[in-house]
């Protein structure tokens, strides 16, 4: 699954001219194209995403919202650089790093529907669970939830992957791979000895349930998905995340 392809014109463009929304829209058909869902994007919609939302997918419509100036005005309050075509870069990564999460989103929706992992059971799980959340609620506790944990960490890795292939910029690439440790630490809830996952919490507390059984490879997975783990390894991701994200996404100088 690759989130990061850029025709030659948007690579160009990237740290020279900020994204319009033809640029969006073709990136996102692209996409779309490359993953093969086209029945799971019903159609683009530019500005209101209501609530200050940047970009939006509805798992029902499967429509995707996209409001192009608030992602712009909302970049520009991350990062200060006198060099103008960093400070597009940065703008232009975050514009896709909003229409990314999304577009993971909508493969999992087709994931969802189309395929019988226990994870995507799971997410589906939770994201009827979150129907009946408000907004601002929501907006508090979205990475206690899987699916948005998922979006989020395969969202910042795509960038960090673009950053190494068109932009080569360090400062910019310890913003998001900082973003990506910041998301995957997120929602545990650490008491001396013991770690409470988000998973665990969810289970316990939102859907009064028993909680599973989940298998996971390794320790960055886990991280990922928000399910539990043991303190020493949330210690040991705490202090060598920076190396890990970097290993395992294979972001080595090119
Ligand atoms: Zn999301």
């Amino acid at each position: 699954m690759n989130f990061a392809i850029l025709r030659p014109y948007l690579a160009k463009k990237l740290t020279h001219v900020v994204f319009n929304e033809q640029d969006v829209h073709y990136f996102v058909s692209d996409i779309i194209k490359h993953l093969g869902i086209p029945d799971y994007l019903k159609g683009i919609e530019s500005k209101s995403c209501g609530n200050g939302n940047l970009a939006t997918y509805d798992f029902f419509s499967r429509i995707l919202k996209i409001n192009l100036a608030n992602i712009i005005e909302e970049a520009n309050k991350y990062y200060e650089a006198d060099n103008q075509n960093l400070k597009i870069a940065f703008v232009n990564l975050f514009i896709l790093l909003s229409i990314i999460h999304e577009l993971v989103h909508a493969f999992q929706n087709y994931a969802i529907n189309e395929t019988d992992y226990d994870i995507y059971k799971l997410m589906k799980k939770e994201i009827c669970f979150v129907q009946s959340m408000g907004d601002e609620e929501f907006n508090k506790h979205y990475t206690m939830f899987t699916y948005e944990r998922d979006a989020l960490v395969k969202s910042h890795e795509e960038i960090l992957k673009i950053i190494c292939d068109h932009v080569r910029n360090k400062q910019i690439f310890d913003f998001f791979r900082n973003c990506l440790i910041q998301f995957m630490l997120s929602g545990y809830t650490c008491k001396r000895l013991t770690v409470v996952s988000p998973l665990e919490h969810n289970f316990k507390h939102l859907f009064n349930e028993e909680v599973p059984s989940v298998a996971t490879s390794n320790i960055y997975n886990t991280l990922q998905m928000g399910f539990p783990i043991k303190v020493v390894n949330y210690r040991r991701f705490k202090k060598y995340g920076k190396i890990l994200v970097v290993r395992k996404n294979n972001l080595y100088k090119k």
